[in-house]
């Protein structure tokens, strides 16, 4: 009787309660039921842990073996996946299983009305403060929401734009086609369709037009479709992008006229120099001249190729910092160019008494410029002669290198470098602190050196130690011998003897500076040809109507027609039947471009200022053709 009046007492409680014994349910009464959304045969027998919020668990256990019975939060898990906050107290029931007893508890609504306001206040908070522009619409695009950031960026209140379309703050290509990105992003989820990742510009309400970047995303609420839009007013980013981009455009049009100024200073250096060498050389062909006047000429002619080196060096900097540096690589013999370089440093070596021993030999082929090769090789050996010491030794080994790569190593017995200023060994101008002895230099050999060999797929190293002496080596990209392109490796040009045959026809010669002038009929007299020269294009064009030449040499810089304009106008006479005329250009120009420059307008070969005789007599020989062979023609 008394049990069942309890039961009808456990049934009719308005709390929910559960009696369990410390670990698993026991008993339900309806109210608990009805809370947990779970029958009574589904809770009784079944753990309270699996029934409670994790992070509860141990103050569950520990609430449970007190016996004062304060409240306490649990939640509990309920079948949705939803919780359930509530207030509960535990007492415990003699008689049963140790920790056994009664869990009454019911719902704390004050505790997820308090979790709604934090989100609300948070969020509130997060809207109203966001320095990027919010904006909620509807599925048709209009406005149900407008933080004050947007107000501030689109000078609309939000009063004003709620319940408009969003389009009224849209561009007009955007504006028409607004209908159809939403639709488009809904079907196919196309986010370009909405502004995303392509760029945007918005309409403020007084008709100004901005850059924006936009974000967007979707969401449901109460089963209909929303988009917030989150945009940022990128007019700053914009325009430092712009003045970046001027920048650069600026600073490329500095280097520009950088490269244009340096390509006409070495015209007006090597035009006045062209003479210099090119007269000097002329006494190499005079038999009558003194002893003395002999060693006057060959000063000359030294002072002439120091200074022709230094423009070149300077050039050749110059064109590396402008990314105007030409190379052609081809299949070059090591061994031969070496021998070469050893050849011209040996007098200087023999006066410095330093000995120069080539160790190895090797039938290895570097793919490289040829020119630059020696131009790199003769700067290392050269340094490694005059920084050597009398009775010194230079050695110079070739080895397989890194990445089937050749390695070339010049070892001195000089001074070396000390450790503090090794670095400071490829910086321009730096002599490391050898410009006041009596070592001639000028401090930026290695640096070009370095720059040529690594725009060639190489490098160059270097390790020294001081007053035992340096090894410098360079590695550049090797050409298997099996390679066909390797046995068709160019030989050296070899210097052409004396012709003492006088030719038959006439060369005109186009030149504005009387200097060379004067100097181009010299050197063509001591080769044995006739020549005629005129000053500009446009004689040229004169000369040309009245009689036949065989070939034409030709400035390219000249007054009135110069000798692109002069050499396309002569193509286009011969396309009405006569016959070509060879035309080699004769420039100082000594800039990447200019040979192309040449043969686009027409012209047969190029030879750069200055001119040396062998290599016009190379020249001539290449392009010549009798009278008589134009006329079988
Ligand atoms: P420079 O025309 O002065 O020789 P480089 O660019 O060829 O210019 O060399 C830069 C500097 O590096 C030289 O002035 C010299 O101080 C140092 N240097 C170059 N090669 C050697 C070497 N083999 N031994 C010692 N010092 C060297």
């Amino acid at each position: 009787m008394k049990k069942e009046r309890l039961q009808q007492f456990f049934e009719a409680a308005t709390e929910a309660l559960i009696i369990h014994d410390g670990r698993q349910v026991l008993d339900v009464n309806r109210v608990a039921c009805d809370l947990l959304g779970r029958s009574h045969d589904e809770l009784v027998d079944k753990p309270l842990t699996s029934l409670t919020a994790k992070p509860d668990h141990s103050r569950l256990t520990i609430q449970m073996k007190q016996a004062d019975g304060l409240p306490f939060n649990l939640q509990w898990l309920l079948p949705d996946g939803g919780l359930l906050h509530t207030l509960s107290h535990s007492k415990p029931l003699s008689g049963g299983a140790e920790y056994s007893g009664v869990l009454a508890f019911y719902e704390n609504h004050q505790h997820s009305l308090a979790a709604d306001y934090a989100t609300q206040i948070r969020n509130h908070t997060f809207w109203e403060t966001a320095i990027d522009a919010f904006i909620t619409t509807d599925k048709f695009g209009i406005v149900t929401a407008f933080n004050p950031a947007a107000e501030t960026m689109f000078g609309f209140y939000h009063t004003e734009i709620m319940g408009q379309n969003v389009s009224l703050i849209m561009t007009k290509p955007d504006r028409n086609r607004h209908d159809d990105h939403i639709q488009r992003y809904r079907l196919e989820g196309d986010p370009e369709a909405m502004g995303m990742n392509r760029p945007l510009y918005a309409q403020r309400k007084d008709g100004s037009v901005f850059p924006v970047n936009i974000a967007l995303s979707e969401m449901q609420v109460d089963g209909e479709t929303y988009f917030t839009s989150v945009l940022r007013d990128i007019t700053e980013l914009k325009s430092a992008e712009r003045e970046l981009i001027q920048a650069k455009e600026s600073a490329e049009k500095a280097n520009q006229a950088k490269s244009e100024f340096l390509s006409s200073m070495s015209h007006e250096l090597r035009t006045p120099l062209n003479a210099i060498l090119g007269f000097a050389q002329l006494f190499n062909f005079d038999n009558n001249l003194t002893e003395q006047q002999i060693d006057n000429v060959h000063e000359i002619g030294k002072a002439g190729e120091h200074l022709l080196k230094l423009i070149n060096q300077v050039l050749d900097l110059a064109k590396i910092e402008t990314g105007n540096l030409a190379l052609q690589p081809e299949p070059v013999p090591i061994n031969e160019v070496l021998k070469e370089c050893l050849a011209l440093t040996l007098p200087m070596a023999e006066s410095r008494h330093v000995t120069l021993n080539l160790s190895t030999n090797s039938n290895a082929v570097v793919y490289a410029d040829n020119t630059r090769v020696k131009q790199i090789l003769l700067n290392l050996l050269s340094n490694a002669v005059k920084y050597n010491r009398p009775g010194g030794s230079v050695n110079i080994s070739i080895s397989s290198g890194e990445q089937g790569r050749i390695k070339l190593t010049i070892s001195d017995t000089g001074q070396g470098i000390a450790k503090d200023k090794i670095q400071d060994i490829f910086q321009p101008f730096n002599r490391l602190g050898m410009a006041d002895s009596q070592v001639e230099g000028t401090g930026i050999g290695l640096v070009i050196s370095k720059h040529l060999v690594e725009n060639m797929g190489g490098n160059l190293g270097v390790k020294s130690i001081p007053d035992e002496g340096s090894d410098f080596w360079v590695e550049l990209p090797s050409v298997a011998l099996e390679n066909p392109g390797a046995s068709a490796v160019p030989q050296q040009h070899q210097l052409v003897a004396e012709n003492k045959t006088r030719h038959d026809g006439l060369i005109l010669v186009v030149e504005d500076n009387v200097a060379n002038q004067l100097l181009m009929k010299k050197q063509l007299e001591t080769l044995q040809y006739d020549a005629e020269i005129v000053t500009n294009g446009s004689e040229a064009l004169d000369a040309l109507s009245q009689k036949n030449y065989q070939l034409i040499l030709t400035d390219c810089n000249m007054p009135i027609i110069n000798g692109f304009e002069l050499t396309k106008t002569i193509r286009q006479q011969e396309q009405g039947g006569k016959s070509h005329i060879p035309i080699v250009a004769i420039t100082a120009n000594a800039l990447k471009g200019e040979i192309e420059h040449c043969l686009e307008a027409g012209m047969d070969d190029y030879l750069a200022k200055p001119v040396n005789i062998v290599n016009l007599q190379q020249m001539l020989e290449k392009h010549w053709r009798p009278p008589e062979s134009i006329n079988e023609t």
